[in-house]
């Protein structure tokens, strides 16, 4: 996102807000060259990416489909909409700067947890019942007990 007064690219967000509907973002920014602010209403497009499923079935990513997993993760915790779809915005960075077009989804899980960890214990949980797959009982406790762990370091 350049800047429209001196064409700069680096810009800073100083607020996101999703517009209603999850039609887009709203973004609030300012240049790091000339200092002037301005407003951005992003539209998600979907990143051309092919996720492998645990099956092994292939799927196109699909933002809205992520997006609704972690939202129902986060159902009535005190967690924001602008955060998650902060949550969602960074790692369709780190996905569209990846050389390769294919991605496991369980590496997407994996990304989700790691940031869904610092917003919400609960909802971290969740998501990863979800998304992780486990086997069994036993595969999930196992989890719980490493990341208690790792919710009291952080
Ligand atoms: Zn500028």
């Amino acid at each position: 996102m350049n800047c429209p007064y001196c064409n700069n690219e680096d810009t800073s967000v100083l607020e996101s807000r999703g517009l209603p509907g999850e039609a887009g973002i709203r973004r609030r920014r300012e240049c790091k060259k000339c200092g002037k602010r301005f407003t951005t209403h992003e539209r998600v497009v979907n990143i051309d990416l092919k996720v492998i499923k645990k099956s092994g079935r292939v799927e196109l990513y699909n933002r809205e489909k992520l997006l609704k997993g972690i939202k129902k993760a986060c159902y009535k915790r005190k967690v924001d909409n602008t955060d998650i779809e902060n949550l969602v915005d960074e790692i369709e960075t780190k996905l569209l700067n990846r050389k390769t077009v294919e991605i496991k989804s369980s590496d997407i899980g994996k990304m989700v947890l790691s940031r869904l960890l610092r917003l919400d214990d609960l909802a971290y949980m969740r998501f990863a019942s979800v998304y992780l797959d486990f086997a069994d009982a036993r595969e999930f406790q196992d989890f719980v007990a490493g990341s208690k762990r790792l919710i009291i370091n952080h």
